[in-house]
């Protein structure tokens, strides 16, 4: 990826992004730093945040998406979204274990949707 001929450097999209915050390096530690090479633009939660505070108005989204369309996605995302799809959840949980965790927090029991419906809702049939 070239670095953007707009971005100054600033460092502005690093101190607001939230994988930084927790110590991750998102796609903006690039932007922070054409040189460094420790980050990831499958980090981003997609919170739009870097783009609503960067001065330059620098489009930092649709870099990132340019990024990971030029990447295979690391393992387990091809896995996470098969799980949305069949069940809604990308970390599936059975029935039980989800009412039993919901219990400790007295919270009442759900029902999880029937598998297949996400994908059913999705395919507009
Ligand atoms: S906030 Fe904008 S100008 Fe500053 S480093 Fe990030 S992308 Fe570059
Ligand atoms: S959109 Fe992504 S890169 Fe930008 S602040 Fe949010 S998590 Fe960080």
């Amino acid at each position: 990826m070239k670095h953007p001929e707009a971005c100054t450097q600033c460092g502005t999209c690093v101190s607001v992004c939230p994988v930084e915050k927790v110590g991750g390096h998102a796609f903006v530690t690039f932007l922070a730093d054409p040189e460094a090479t420790d980050y990831s633009a499958w980090l981003c939660t997609s919170c739009h945040r870097c783009e609503e505070s960067c001065p330059e108005g620098v489009p930092i989204y649709a870099l990132i998406m340019e990024q990971r369309r030029h990447e295979q996605p690391p393992a387990g995302y091809a896995a996470a979204i098969e799980a949305v799809l069949a069940c809604g959840e990308s970390l599936q949980v059975s029935q039980e274990d989800l009412n039993q965790m919901r219990a400790t927090w007295e919270l009442e029991r759900v029902t999880l949707p029937p598998p297949g419906l996400v994908r059913k809702l999705l395919s507009g049939k």
